[in-house]
């Protein structure tokens, strides 16, 4: 309040010298008026050559040609459906279902992209033998056309009841779900879950036996209600077994009580795709530059729901890649203490 008088003071009193107005009450007209406006594409683009070409080094030229021509879409057949020969009529235009095909164990030549030290933890996983990988549900199916083939999907055909055939949607979004190995019986919340691709893959295992789906934004929300109406049987929806909500994540995971065998979490990103290529409802518009810097927080808030929950009594160390380190500090001075969850794999 006491700086507010005096500013208010000085512009009294100085008003015909410029000298005296305080910076933030002085305009630059011109420049105002001026100011070029650069598309949130372009920003996205030129944010993108920024970063990308560091973390990717001499990898990023060809991902940014690739990221700026047609994305390639994964067919999620929706076991749901009764449509009739819809795998049948995708493998005859070609297409293959890229979970459940042989692995073909003779493929252990190092990709180009190998040689990069930005990827190399990456490669030494694909060539671990099978025993350590996850184990595949053989009930989520999605078909792609072969490498280098850029032919489109059709749109998918409903059943007699209205359940459509399969989903379209980047084949890549199927692997976080394989990747969750949900079993029979498994509870699993899907925190941020609209428009609800990831949501239907869960449930093509047919071995969830409780999903929570949530979503912060309403509008996202009934698109995730839509979505599964457009793909699960009524019988299905009636079991109840599935429970929407829209709510923040975050305090979620703080009044939550209730556990779940899996967590899927998709946490919101720069899309980079949709913001090197479309200006409607892009990330990198100036007005939402805040936003865009805030993402990185919201990710490992929503991530981090174990620290979320005891951060008012415990100061957790920030910006920790693996496991948690409590630090002591005056107010909260317990600590320091490290700890991080090992998984046996085998
Ligand atoms: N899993 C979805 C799918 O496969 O269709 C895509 C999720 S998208 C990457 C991220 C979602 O996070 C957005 O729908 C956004 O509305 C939601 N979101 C953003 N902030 C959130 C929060 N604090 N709590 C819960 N959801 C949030």
């Amino acid at each position: 309040m006491a700086a507010y008088v005096c500013t208010r003071y000085c512009i009294n009193k100085f008003k015909d010298s410029i000298r005296f107005i305080p910076r933030r009450y002085r305009v630059k007209t011109k420049w105002a008026a001026t100011r070029p406006k650069f598309p949130a594409t372009e920003l996205a683009l030129h944010n993108f050559d920024t970063s990308y070409s560091i973390q990717l080094r001499d990898l990023w030229p060809s991902i940014r040609v690739a990221m700026l021509c047609e994305q390639k879409h994964g067919a999620l057949i929706n076991s749901f459906s009764s449509a009739p020969n819809v795998i049948i009529d995708l493998e005859a235009r070609g297409c293959k279902d890229f979970i459940s095909r042989p692995i073909d164990c003779s493929r252990n030549e190092v990709h180009p992209s190998s040689q990069d030290s930005t990827t190399s933890h990456r490669d030494s996983t694909v060539l671990e033998p099978a025993a350590f990988q996850p184990s595949i549900s053989p009930d989520i199916k999605c078909l792609i056309f072969p490498q280098g083939d850029i032919s489109r999907f059709k749109p998918a055909r409903p059943d007699s009841s209205g359940i459509l055939g399969y989903y379209l949607l980047d084949a890549a979004s199927v692997l976080p779900v394989l990747a969750l190995d949900v079993q029979p019986g498994h509870t699993v919340l899907d925190l941020c879950a609209a428009p609800g691709g990831k949501t239907l893959a869960l449930l093509q295992t047919h071995s969830v036996n409780y999903l929570w789906a949530n979503d912060l934004s309403g509008s996202r929300t009934m698109r995730l209600r839509r979505t599964l109406q457009s793909y699960l049987t009524k019988e299905f929806l009636d079991e109840n077994k599935i429970h929407i909500t829209s709510t923040d994540g975050r305090q979620l995971g703080m009044t939550e009580e209730k556990s779940f065998d899996r967590v899927l979490v998709d946490v919101p990103c720069t899309t980079d795709r949709h913001s090197a290529m479309v200006e409607e409802n892009n990330i990198f518009k100036r007005s939402r530059t805040k936003e865009r810097q805030k993402l990185p927080l919201l990710q490992t808030q929503l991530l981090l729901w174990f620290a979320q929950r005891f951060s008012d009594t415990f100061h957790f160390a920030p910006q920790l890649s693996v496991g948690e380190l409590v630090l002591p500090y005056l107010c909260a001075n317990f600590g320091p203490i490290y700890m991080c969850k090992l998984q046996r794999m085998n």
